[in-house]
């Protein structure tokens, strides 16, 4: 297998399990036709039995065409199945309760019950000559030794790929290690991390899960979905560049329109921190950093702004000084005496302080001018 790791998108189907978040058929599409064309590896789609509406909408997003690989998301159900058939769309992902916790307390099904009914699903999806992704469900809290066999029967029957499940977000990366590392290495298939990020660790866990053996991870834009919602898509993709060095498909440059688009469609504001697509993560206010930064970039730089469409921003507050103020006046070609000077720089920490924000460089000329009220 090459290097290469596949980001698996499940925006369409876990994201639109988030809170209050529903996309129409035209929005599917405009997500849809952006994700493939930046790259992504494959496109969870949604759930075709889940009525009529939504099987329509999958059937046309196959029509599409587009040049990614589509997959639905079905239980264990022959009928879930048949549904997805009808749509024509090439992978089903067939998702299976693995955990005790599950198998006694919401299924009541037994562990013999687990390897029957995927021998069957699995066996019917094949015979449609589909690409299978064979979700365990919970498998962060199931048995490892049954996860083992269940993994090791899968491959004898022929399943594409197998995905873990940290269906509630528990695991943290070295319980990931401990628990799938060496499943991923006796079974020679593709293995693929379905992590929440209940405890903030979702993108922690994928990129373990790279680490130790796994060829892909599923990811939505901004990590939208279900309560914590899942691995966001773009720290992925950018930690695969940056720190481990591993190809993917997708095109980074793209975060930035991807993630605006399915913002505005979700009416969910991107929060300013947020890592990659935050307005502020390329932001420098205190005077240690921009001091830094002007000797040498890779003082305060983790990865380029430009490789994600962004840009370094620096601005003035609280923590700024006067060689900041002195270098911006010198930038913008004013002059001012050193009584002046330390006046406006008094004025604009009480002003950032005060509104709560820091100043950028035309806020700043407008105190100048004399428009600006402390
Ligand atoms: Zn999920």
């Amino acid at each position: 297998m090459s290097d290469e790791v596949w980001l698996c998108d499940t925006t369409l189907r876990d994201g639109e399990q988030a809170p209050g978040v529903a996309f129409t058929y035209a929005e599917k599409e405009k997500i849809a036709t952006c994700l493939a064309s930046a790259g992504v590896t494959e496109l969870e789609v949604g759930v075709p039995s889940a009525g009529p509406d939504e099987l329509e909408a999958i059937t046309k997003l196959v029509k599409l065409r587009l040049p990614t690989r589509m997959s639905t998301w079905n239980r264990a159900v022959p009928g879930d199945l048949e549904a997805s058939f009808q749509t024509g769309v090439k992978a089903v992902g067939i998702s299976i309760p693995v955990s005790d916790q599950h198998l006694q307390h919401k299924v009541n099904k037994s562990r013999a019950w687990v390897m029957e009914i995927m021998g069957e699903c699995v066996s019917l999806a094949k015979k449609e000559g589909k690409y299978v992704s064979l979700g365990l469900e919970d498998a962060s809290r199931a048995d490892t030794d049954f996860l083992l066999e269940v993994a090791q029967e899968a491959e004898l029957l022929g399943v594409d790929r197998i995905r873990f499940a940290d269906t509630l977000g528990v695991l943290d990366p070295y319980g990931v290690y401990l628990r799938f590392s060496s499943i991923v290495q006796k079974v020679k298939i593709p293995f693929e991390l379905h992590a929440h990020n209940d405890l903030g660790m979702a993108t922690a866990n994928a990129i373990t899960a790279i680490r130790c053996g796994f060829k892909a991870v599923s990811v939505t834009v901004g990590g939208l979905g279900e309560r914590a919602g899942n691995v966001p898509l773009e720290e992925v993709a950018v930690a695969l560049k940056y720190i481990l060095n591993r190809p993917a498909a997708f095109d980074i440059r793209r975060i930035k329109s991807v993630s605006s688009l399915v913002s505005m469609i979700t009416r969910r504001e991107i929060p300013r921190s947020k890592p990659i697509i935050g307005a502020d993560v390329f932001t420098h206010t205190s005077s240690v950093h921009l001091d830094g930064i002007r000797k040498d970039i890779e003082n305060y730089q983790s990865f380029p702004p430009e490789s994600v469409s962004r840009k370094h921003k620096m601005v003035m507050g609280k923590y700024s000084g006067m060689k900041e103020l002195n270098g911006l006046l010198k930038a913008e070609g004013v002059s001012m005496d050193e009584h002046q000077r330390l006046e406006l720089l008094i004025r604009i920490r009480l002003l950032s302080s005060h509104k709560k924000t820091p100043l950028e460089t035309s806020d700043i000329l407008s105190m100048i001018k004399g428009s600006a009220k402390i």
